[in-house]
């Protein structure tokens, strides 16, 4: 069975001699020394100010949130994995929908001012499988309307945007190491923020609102473990490589699907992508299931991603239509894309598109 995506794992070794410095000082969680290093290193790479380690990609968007005050409406995506939403949800906010754009599938910029009401206090938005979003329009509507900008970055560590870390934009970024992602610490996410007021409350937010005997503020436990840094560090290195092959991957399936006509997402201009996702888009679902089933009886899992259409969730009382992203979740794959994925095995998945489509 080939997977839409493979966690990478480094050899046992890398891992191991990694974890021994925690073990050799008995220290296992609670900020310790490869915590710390891992820390330093994603701040050097992605060009920040504050950047913290935490336990996953959710809780980060939920301390962004929390320590940017926000408790009303919050301006978002319908085109996102669910954390994205339940982050708002759970922090007791109002989700307000506005529609993505065709071409680069992130937030519609040009409808996010009619949206707003007085009780709207921030944009969370996500950089779809990597691509940034308008960030420059988006900047321009949170200044004039005094609103908070929060990125959900989980798809995106590595990819630039005007020669930039597309995870140093906005007031706070967050980012996802799980492991079904490009860049992984088994379970695990970032914060990042480049203001020194809000990352000193995310420091608190992070590890109950108290630094000894000294309590400061609500918190919570968003913290990761050394076990977890350890396999950071351990993959960290290995980063540029698995980027390149990614991409070489990526390539082949253009060369192979050109003949297919299929539309594809637009990154912006000055984009450099990480190559983290292969999303596909078909004339309409019925191709798109036609494509899955045959991709199934060929032994291969591509993945519906993201459908369904986040405002068209169950739990979410207020309907808000948003055409754009219902009809993209619709008709939009995943393929498999992964260090070890061969080209063999790509052109054995484009074989079985081709001939499904014929
Ligand atoms: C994976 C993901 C998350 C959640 O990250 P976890 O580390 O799994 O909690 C949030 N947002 C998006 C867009 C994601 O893809």
């Amino acid at each position: 069975m080939i997977p839409v995506t493979k966690t990478y794992l480094p050899p046992f070794e890398d891992y191991v001699q990694q974890l021994k410095r925690a073990w050799e000082r008995g220290w296992i969680t609670n900020n310790g020394i490869l915590v710390t290093e891992l820390e330093a290193k994603l701040k050097e790479y992605l060009g920040v100010e504050h950047l913290l380690f935490c336990s996953n990609g959710t809780v980060v968007l939920q301390m962004a949130l929390r320590v940017l005050n926000i408790t009303k409406e919050v301006i978002t995506t319908p085109f996102s994995y669910v954390a994205t939403s339940n982050a708002i949800l759970w922090e007791q906010c109002e989700p307000v929908f506005v529609d993505i754009d065709k071409n680069d599938f992130c937030i519609d910029p040009t409808k996010i001012e009619a949206a707003i009401t007085e009780n709207t206090q921030a944009i969370l938005a996500t950089h779809v499988y990597g691509s940034p979003c308008n960030i420059d329009a988006i900047h321009k509507i949170a200044t004039r309307h005094n609103l908070k900008v929060i990125y959900d970055g989980a798809h995106c560590f590595g990819t630039l945007y005007n020669n930039k870390q597309l995870l140093s934009y906005g007031d706070i970024s967050t980012c996802s190491f799980h492991a079904t992602k490009l860049f992984h610490t088994v379970e695990g996410g970032c914060i990042i923020t480049n203001d020194a007021a809000i990352a000193e409350q995310l420091y608190l937010a992070r590890s109950f609102g108290h630094i000894g005997d000294n309590y400061f503020s609500i918190g919570i436990n968003g913290k990761n473990s050394e076990f977890h840094a350890a396999m950071g560090l351990a993959n960290f290195p290995r980063l540029p490589a698995i980027m390149q092959s990614r991409k070489k991957i990526c390539e082949l399936y253009d060369q192979l699907l050109a003949p297919l006509d299929l539309q594809y997402q637009k990154a912006l201009p000055g984009t450099q992508y990480n190559y983290a996702y292969y999303p596909v888009l078909f004339k309409d679902e019925t191709t798109l299931l036609q494509v899955i089933a045959a991709l199934k009886a060929g032994g291969v899992e591509p993945r519906r991603y993201f459908y369904p259409s986040l405002n068209k969730l169950p739990f979410i009382k207020k309907h808000i239509p948003c055409n754009v992203s219902e009809e993209i979740s619709g008709r939009v794959l995943c393929l498999p894309l992964y260090d070890s994925l061969s080209p063999e095995e790509v052109q054995m998945i484009c074989k079985i598109i081709v001939t499904a489509l014929v």
